[in-house]
């Protein structure tokens, strides 16, 4: 429902409107307002979204709480625990890693 556009909404509503009123069915007016209601609803969650969308952003952009735990060795590829200062195959300093 988010994929289209609110002025598609507002645009169909409009047209079915006019067009309806002038052949004047009644049931397709409603319709056509139905749409155009919408297509406003649509709007305002625009503005409510793009409010949002900042917060949403930083979010998705930090490492999740796996991906900042698990970590591998530069020299040797063997996993090792995000607390580990140094390989524990290898014994390659790993600290720095971690920042
Ligand atoms: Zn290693």
């Amino acid at each position: 429902m988010t994929k289209i556009h609110w002025s598609i909404w507002i645009g169909i509503g409009l047209i079915v409107t006019l067009v309806s009123s002038r052949a004047e069915l009644t049931l397709f007016i409603w319709i056509g307002l139905a749409f155009i209601l919408i297509g406003v609803i649509k709007l305002i969650h625009r503005f409510v979204f793009t409010e949002r969308a900042p917060k949403e952003e930083t979010k998705t952009a930090r490492p999740t709480h796996a991906q900042q735990r698990i970590l591998r060795c530069p020299r040797c590829m063997s996993t090792a625990h995000a607390t580990d200062n140094y390989c524990r195959l290898c014994g390659t300093p790993l600290r720095h890693l971690n920042r």
